[in-house]
């Protein structure tokens, strides 16, 4: 069986330059997932979950939301 011996060495500060190293980190940013907009209102919302704003999910109002919560 082939055993791999991988050992990874902090590289010294100044051997990465600045453009390099914002290069690497350019594809590092976060981005927001596993939100997907309400079809009724519009809010942003947990896919396959009940809207918390006007209560619909599937085309149907399934919860009813009081007065006082909604805008
Ligand atoms: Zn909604």
């Amino acid at each position: 069986m082939l055993k791999l011996n991988i050992q990874l060495f902090a590289v010294p500060f100044h051997r990465v330059s600045k453009t390099r190293k914002r290069m690497r980190r350019a594809h590092n940013a976060l981005t927001a997932n596993g939100t997907v907009k309400c079809p009724n209102c519009g809010e942003a919302i947990r896919p396959h979950r009940v809207c918390a704003k006007c209560g619909y999910y599937k085309g149907k109002e399934v919860v009813a939301v009081s007065e006082t919560e909604e805008k």
